[in-house]
């Protein structure tokens, strides 16, 4: 597209186009309008396809001669036909015939195609294939690389196809003046660098604290797991007073110590179906739900729903309890009133306190 800026907008469910001064290039009686890279909109109406210039006439007239019609970017537009995608030029003529599996809009002279065997690859704007049918990934070409893998890990290639970045990281960045941003996991530990194209990977330290958590998750789970056994051996945990009321949580906050601690507990329980969890040794029975506070945030949420027959042997509940590896959410100052930041072993002796 030119300098000009485009805009869809609607009249009742009908869409049109307008410059960003309210000139109507297309006006809205059509089902849908793209905005394409290309200087041609997509324009759809009842199951037929027509491209439009950006003084609004008409480029190639509506048709259904193809099952879909792509947006046109570098002069292309894919089309389908027999469930087959190919690519029609600006004149409508078809040059190159519906033969892939699938095939991306062109970036950078190639598209993204794909076989029966749901291998990518890519060819050029003649619809040869230059790059073999090999990657289950391939993603679009930005500045001369496109990542490739198995969404494991990653690796990148040029436009011919070499691999300049071999599949080992996983996670790669955008290519920035030869450089890039990797990331990798070795053994339990992640870290990440910036690899120049060509060259070496300059390691550095941001990864630090994520390995340092991980670390500390790891050790608290391990404590946990012993505390749960040492319980086990003359009763229950269940007979806690500080565990019971540690291991309940109903918040959107999530509360790392929380979640591992019933981890490692509920193990022990007795899967009686529903998310309720039965200690077999006093009947107590725990609900737990994992419930989803945001995108990415799930919360374990852990209620005592049925109170069995045991006598407390532990300590009544502190004013302040200790908490190793805290909370993560959006509202954390309301919990700092009642948990302090304290270690793992803190945490245990407070837990097992008779
Ligand atoms: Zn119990």
């Amino acid at each position: 597209m030119d300098q000009q800026q485009y805009f869809q907008f609607y009249e009742g469910s009908k869409m049109g186009i307008k410059t960003a001064d309210g000139q109507i290039i297309i006006p809205a009686v059509y089902d849908f309008v793209a905005i394409p890279a290309d200087d041609l909109f997509t324009v759809t109406e009842g199951g037929y396809t027509a491209y439009f210039n950006t003084d609004g006439d008409v480029v190639l007239s509506f048709s259904n001669l193809y099952e879909s019609y792509g947006n046109f970017t570098e002069g292309l537009a894919r089309v389908m036909r027999n469930g087959k995608w190919g690519f029609i030029n600006r004149e409508g003529e078809e040059v190159i015939t519906p033969r892939f599996y699938f095939a991306d809009e062109f970036a950078e002279g190639r598209s993204i195609v794909r076989n029966e065997n749901d291998l990518h690859g890519a060819i050029d704007t003649q619809g040869n294939l230059v790059i073999d049918y090999q990657y289950p990934v391939l993603t679009g070409f930005v500045k001369g690389y496109a990542k490739f893998g198995d969404l494991k890990t990653w690796g990148l290639i040029d436009a011919t196809g070499n691999i300049v970045v071999p599949q080992i990281y996983m996670s790669i960045g955008q290519v920035y003046r030869n450089k890039v941003t990797v990331q990798v996991l070795e053994g339990e530990e992640y870290k990440e660098g910036e690899l120049t194209i060509g060259g070496g990977v300059g390691w550095n330290n941001n990864l630090d604290h994520v390995n340092a958590f991980n670390r500390q998750k790891t050790q608290f789970a391990d404590a946990a797991e012993q505390l749960i056994d040492t319980m086990y051996r003359n009763g229950c945990p269940c007979e806690y007073e500080r565990f019971r009321d540690y291991i309940q949580w109903n918040s959107p906050v999530g509360f790392v110590d929380q979640e591992i601690l019933f981890s490692a507990f509920v193990k022990k329980l007795h899967n009686e179906g529903d998310n309720n969890f039965r200690c077999t040794h006093c009947g107590t029975v725990y609900e737990q739900n994992w419930e989803q506070y945001s995108a990415f945030m799930w919360v374990l949420n852990v209620t005592i729903k049925t109170t069995g027959k045991f006598k407390n042997k532990g300590a009544p509940v502190a004013e302040y309890r200790p908490v190793a590896l805290g909370f993560y959410g959006h509202v954390i100052e309301k919990y700092t009133n009642k948990y302090l930041q304290h270690d793992i072993e803190t945490v245990i002796n407070y837990l097992k306190q008779p």
